[in-house]
């Protein structure tokens, strides 16, 4: 770089040094003048020809234009040496080579404004901003170079001259407006393209002024100017080509907001005092340029304060929003339910909250993928928008938890809506994008509610424990369901509650590994309500409902030593050992001696054909034939080919058949009594049984993630 400067340098010296030299030989002087001269315009065409090799998108369309602009002003020089040495005036004007130059001008035009970068222009207020510098820039280029020399009388010649400090000027407003206000990266070697032209705008008012006077020849000081301008197109080229130029853009928007009031007052201010000096009084294009400056500031002072307004607008929705679904973000949620706790208290109103938890959500993941998941994300939060209303304030409180505010809503309205959202989710599968299948999805909700008529003030960090304790117990009591955090706990009494959350917390582990789902869940519930049915006693109940929850956990082991690329082949593969094994842990992890003898029994047949001791009859706990027939019902309906909805559940005659051998016939009766009943899976008989337990602590440092209680 140094080199190419230094180099260039060292040329403009020697060419001086000859041009002075030959001075008085008027032979080598034309020598100089006219063949000596066009040794940098033709490098420049060449090494114009290297940079638009080595560059690329917008800087390499300029450089193309500029080996076309060169050539042109290599023709045109070549055709006025032709024309110096064949005739002893020169070439005519006009001639040949005026038109090479203007049409090497008219080409350069454009390479410069390519070159610098028209991404500036893409935005009003930058294209005001140009605009208005380059109306300055023209303003004040018009006043001190093209104005004198505007001629008297026109003539073809007059014209082709005038024409030259014109498109310099242009050239070089140009360039200051989008130098100045440009936010776009400026190639360097564009910069010092420019230069080289704002150089040439002042030789050629320089030589239109020396023609005008009837004193430029070839051996003039002008040429030096062309020189400088011809070397600085060659540092140009080296630049490009040395540095592979393309477009970048700038880290940084300069703030320019003064930029375009500076120009004008500049232009405005250098335009009056030239009239003043040229001509005495103000001229009518000081005035015009004036109103025009002003004109054009006010425009652009209404264009910023716009942008600025919309920028403002756009910064706080990014801050508030989410960006996968487009709710609100937690952050808002946090800042918006202080102020409608504030509100609550003020006008004594009740103030309720909808926690949404999706059920089993890693599964969806893990099945089709993180993009997919996202997917159903956004689904999700659509369709949970068309169901509140629109004082609602529905946000994403973390991952695929949602939170819906509800201001002056009591308890029973907000139970209401979480069931209505619920049924949403559930009753229509997510449509995804690029999966055949429908992804069926469920949620846990928890709905908390505060009515500070009676506390006086509401504490909103308490509030969300509340709804999030709620989801926590919806999540125990076998998901996809609304639990208020008003709702009974279960009491300590109650077997269910009794078992250690880690057996529970490892019971659904288990039916998740093996694909199951909510199966230990729902063969508690089942099982307490066969026990109910058959007229047991409460405590029997309960321990019925509290063995049938972990009736399975027995299981762990062969899940243990499972391969981990292997499937188990189905949670029913044979596994003997389980009953026995589950029993075991009962008494050796859970200090529950009681359920022991039930889960070991669990798979003991009516007629002494089950394992593992081959009891039969009353010798088999009447829990653990209850469980036995639950279990049995549970596998059916986990067979994929069973339609759900089907008149006659179709498992039911497969139950039958087991009558008197497999299943006890009382048992079994009580069971079948309620299915036809439609009461074994009746929502509204949920909270009846003490599988309504929490599963209170997930136990710290499992696999599976344990739920994050937010404060
Ligand atoms: P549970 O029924 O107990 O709520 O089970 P779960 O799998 O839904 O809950 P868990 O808290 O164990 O896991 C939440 C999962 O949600 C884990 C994480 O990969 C997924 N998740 C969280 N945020 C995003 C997200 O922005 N995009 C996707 N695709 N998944 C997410
Ligand atoms: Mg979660
Ligand atoms: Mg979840």
């Amino acid at each position: 770089m140094v080199g190419v400067v230094l180099a260039g340098a060292a040329w403009v010296t020697l060419y001086a040094v000859l041009m002075r030299a030959t001075r008085n030989s008027p032979d080598a002087s034309r020598l100089v003048g006219e063949v000596v001269y066009l040794v940098p315009i033709a490098a420049a065409t060449a090494l114009a020809v290297y940079a638009a090799r080595r560059t690329r998108q917008r800087v390499g369309t300029a450089w193309r234009l500029l080996i076309v602009s060169n050539s042109l002003w290599l023709i045109g020089e070549s055709t006025w040496a032709v024309y110096s040495y064949l005739s002893p005036e020169g070439a005519p004007v006009p001639s040949f080579a005026d038109a090479a130059y203007l049409l090497s001008y008219a080409v350069a035009l454009p390479a410069i404004v390519i070159g610098l970068g028209l991404g500036v222009l893409g935005r009003t207020q930058g294209l005001l901003d140009a605009l208005l510098v380059a109306a300055g820039a023209a303003a004040i280029g018009w006043q001190m170079l093209i104005s004198p020399l505007v001629p008297s009388t026109w003539s073809a010649a007059a014209l082709v001259t005038f024409l030259y400090p014109v498109f310099s000027v242009s050239i070089v407003s140009i360039l200051v407006a989008v130098l100045l206000s440009g936010a776009q990266h400026v190639p360097r070697s564009m910069i010092i393209v420019g230069t080289a032209f704002g150089l040439a705008s002042i030789t050629d008012g320089a030589y239109a002024y020396l023609t005008a006077v009837d004193r430029y020849e070839s051996s003039s000081w002008v040429n030096l100017g062309w020189q400088v301008e011809a070397v600085l197109l060659c540092v140009a080229a080296v630049v490009a080509g040395r540095r592979a130029e393309s477009d970048q853009p700038r880290a940084v928007d300069p703030d320019l907001a003064f930029l375009p009031a500076v120009v004008a007052v500049l232009a405005v201010g250098g335009l009056a005092v030239a009239d003043l000096v040229l001509v005495g009084r103000l001229s009518l294009v000081t005035l015009a340029v004036t109103m025009l400056l002003l004109l054009g500031l006010l425009v652009r002072q209404v264009v910023a304060t716009r942008d600025r307004a919309r920028l403002t607008q756009g910064l706080r929705t990014a801050a508030i929003t989410d960006q996968l679904t487009g709710l609100y973000n937690r952050r808002f949620f946090k800042e918006m339910i202080d102020v409608e706790a504030e509100r609550a208290v003020r006008h004594h109103l009740p103030l309720s909250l909808v926690l949404i938890d999706l059920d089993h959500f890693k599964d969806i993941n893990d099945t089709y993928g993180h993009s997919v998941g996202d997917a159903v994300l956004t689904d999700v939060a659509q369709r949970l928008r068309r169901e509140v209303r629109g004082s609602d304030l529905l946000c994403r409180y973390g991952g695929e938890e949602f939170v819906c505010l509800l201001p002056s809503t009591p308890a029973p309205a907000a139970y209401e809506l979480a069931e209505r959202l619920r049924q949403t989710l559930r009753g229509t599968p997510a449509a995804v994008a690029g999966v055949a299948e429908p992804v069926v999805l469920t949620a846990s909700l928890g709905v908390a509610t505060v009515e500070p008529g009676e506390r006086g003030r509401v504490d909103t960090d308490a509030l969300i424990d509340e709804a999030d304790q709620a989801v926590y117990r919806a999540k125990a009591l076998g998901r996809d369901r609304v639990v208020g955090s008003g709702q009974p706990s279960p009491t300590a009494a109650d077997p269910v509650t009794d078992l250690p959350p880690a057996l529970v917390w490892m019971a659904d582990r288990i039916d998740r590994a093996l694909g199951d789902r909510e199966c230990a869940a729902a063969v508690s519930r089942w099982a307490f309500r066969t026990a109910s049915r058959l007229g047991l006693d409460d405590a029997t109940q309960r321990r019925t409902a509290a063995a049938a929850r972990v009736h399975d956990i027995g299981r762990i082991t062969a899940l243990a030593t499972q391969q981990p690329d292997r499937p188990l082949g189905g949670r029913r593969a044979d596994d003997p050992g389980h009953p026995a094994q589950g029993a075991r842990l009962l008494v050796e992890l859970a200090a529950r001696p009681d359920l022991a003898p039930l889960v070991a029994a669990h798979h003991e047949n009516h007629d002494g054909t089950g394992f593992p001791y081959g009891l039969a009859g009353a010798e088999i706990p009447v829990e653990a034939r209850i469980i036995a027939v639950c279990d049995a019902w549970a596998v059916l309906r986990a067979d994929d080919s069973c339609p759900q909805e089907a008149p006659v559940p179709p498992g039911r005659d497969a139950l039958v058949e087991g009558r008197g051998t497999r299943f006890d016939p009382a048992v079994l009766d009580a069971f079948l009594a309620l299915l036809d009943d439609g009461a074994l899976d009746d929502p509204a008989h949920y909270g009846d049984h003490p599988a309504a337990q929490p599963a209170a602590h997930a136990p710290v440092g499992a696999d599976d993630t344990p739920r994050t209680v937010p404060r």
